[in-house]
């Protein structure tokens, strides 16, 4: 039977990359001092289209997620023989910042890591929302918060070694949940080389931020 791939489970939509480029100019505004500028840059990022997209991918019986059994799955390990840390340690998200640069590896959207949004939360509370629910939660930073995804998920035995790790945005893991790339029809992004791009992530408000703190 011939199984179809794809490389993510939903084309980004356009509304994405004008989030990253009004952020982008946001980040600009801070750095410059323009506090009023760069608030309201972030709050035009909050775009409702981008939630919708965010869901459509992570919710509940997405359309764009299909599962299939495979012949060579890999059970799922009952939790005392997983390898032991689900988390690569900071020193492991650098260098895999470093090789694939800030964007996702699977339908390579900008993305932004969750140490720079909680920054910019403190700076600006009322553009950028960040509450427990998604609701709360500002869509642009939501989409393009950055995930350390294991190819090979923790459940079934992958670990930490950064083969098995990639840089991804929060749908893209969160909408794999524990499956295998063959059970949802994903290809490798490991066979692509990693998008390199002038995009920082927004890491540089971190170096000047102080100024303001
Ligand atoms: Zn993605």
């Amino acid at each position: 039977m011939y199984l179809e791939k794809r490389r993510c489970f939903r084309d980004p939509i356009s509304e994405i990359f004008k989030a990253a480029e009004l952020l982008d100019r946001a980040a600009n505004a801070f750095l410059a001092g323009d506090l009023i500028l760069a608030e309201e840059l972030i709050h035009l990022a909050d775009m409702q289209e981008i939630r919708a997209w965010t869901e459509s991918i992570w919710g509940k019986s997405s359309p764009y997620v299909h599962v299939r059994q495979i012949s060579d799955e890999k059970p799922y390990l009952p939790k005392n023989q997983r390898s032991t840390n689900r988390m690569p340690t900071k020193q492991q998200q650098k260098l895999l910042l470093q090789r694939d640069g800030f964007h996702c590896r699977f339908c390579g959207i900008p993305v932004i890591r969750k140490e720079v949004r909680a920054f910019l939360h403190k700076q600006f509370p009322e553009a950028l929302p960040w509450g427990a629910k998604n609701i709360e939660q500002h869509a642009a930073f939501q989409a393009m918060w950055v995930q350390y995804d294991h190819i090979i998920p923790h459940a079934r035995g992958g670990n930490n070694d950064l083969d098995n790790l990639v840089i991804t945005c929060a749908p893209c893991n969160y909408g794999r949940m524990n499956y295998l790339l063959e059970e949802v029809g994903l290809e490798d992004p490991r066979q692509h080389p990693p998008q390199k791009s002038e995009w920082d992530g927004l890491e540089r408000v971190l170096q000047h931020g102080w100024i303001f703190a």
